[in-house]
C-alpha cells in the first residue's frame, strides 16, 4: 500500500474517536511527507531539530510541526520561530529555555509535559510527583510565553498488552486529575504498535510513523 492509502485508512479509523493524528515523519523525505500532505495531513512530528528545520524550509507553510523527541536546550532557538507543539518537555530548564525562545519570537509556544510511565530507564520524562512540582512552582507560573496544554507518555516496548494498558491507564488518570485546574486539552499517547490500546485508555492524540510511511529507513 502507498503512503496516502495507509494514511487515509488510519484517519478513517481515528475519526469516530475524535483522536488527532500526528504523522511521525522522522527519517522520511520531503517527497514522502508531501504524499501524506496531499492526502490531507497537516500535522507532522519530528524528533531531530535539524531535520525538522530543513523540512520546514522546503515544505508548505501550513504544516504544523510537532517536536516529539528529546530536545536539548541549546537547540530550542532553531525551532522556536515556527514549532506548533513540543511534546517532549522533560525538565524545568527546557521549559524555561522554550519560554525564552518564545519571547524572542514574540509568540506563545504550546507544550506537553512528558511523563515517564514505561519500565525502561532510557526513556525521558517526569514522574507524576515531579510534574506536580513543576505545575505548582512559582517559577512555572512566571513563564508567560509557554502554555502547558497537556501530557505525553510512551508505554514500555513489550508484547504484554496488560502492561501497556496499565501504563496508559495511569497516565489518563493523572491527566484527568489535572485537566480542569490547568486547562489541559491534549493527552498524547500511542504510536504504531499501541495506538489502539492508547485510544481505548483515553488518548486524544496519537503519534504514528511506521504504520503510515512503512518501516523506518535512516538518512
Ligand atoms: C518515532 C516515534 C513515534 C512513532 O513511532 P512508530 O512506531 O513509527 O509509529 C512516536 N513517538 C515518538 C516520541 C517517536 O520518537
Amino acid at each position: 500500500m502507498d503512503i496516502s492509502t495507509k494514511l487515509v485508512s488510519i484517519l478513517k479509523e481515528l475519526e469516530p474517536t475524535g483522536t488527532t493524528l500526528v504523522a511521525v515523519s522522522k527519517t522520511r523525505t520531503p517527497d514522502e511527507i508531501l504524499e501524506a500532505y496531499n492526502a490531507s495531513q497537516r500535522i507532522f512530528g519530528e524528533n531531530k531539530v535539524q531535520e525538522m528545520l530543513s523540512k520546514y524550509e522546503v515544505l508548505p507553510k501550513d504544516i504544523c510541526w510537532h517536536q516529539i523527541g528529546h530536545l536539548q536546550t541549546n537547540k530550542v532557538k532553531f525551532i522556536a520561530p515556527f514549532v506548533s507543539i513540543i511534546h517532549s518537555v522533560d525538565s524545568f530548564k527546557l521549559l524555561n529555555e522554550i519560554n525564552r525562545g518564545a519571547i524572542k519570537n514574540n509568540r506563545i509556544i504550546d507544550c506537553l509535559l512528558q511523563i515517564h510511565i514505561a519500565k525502561e530507564e532510557t526513556k525521558f520524562g517526569f514522574s507524576f510527583e515531579e510534574a506536580i512540582g513543576v505545575l505548582a512552582s512559582p517559577e512555572y507560573k512566571s513563564l508567560k510565553n509557554i502554555k502547558l496544554v497537556g501530557l505525553m507518555g510512551m508505554a514500555t516496548l513489550t508484547e504484554d498488552i496488560s502492561i501497556i494498558k496499565k501504563e496508559f491507564h495511569s497516565l489518563k488518570q493523572f491527566y484527568d486529575s489535572l485537566r480542569k485546574e490547568f486547562d489541559f486539552s491534549i493527552l498524547s499517547m500511542g504510536m504504531s504498535s499501541d495506538y489502539r490500546i492508547a485510544i481505548d485508555e483515553g488518548s486524544n492524540m496519537v503519534r504514528i510513523g511506521s504504520s503510515i510511511f512503512g518501516e523506518r529507513h535512516y538518512i
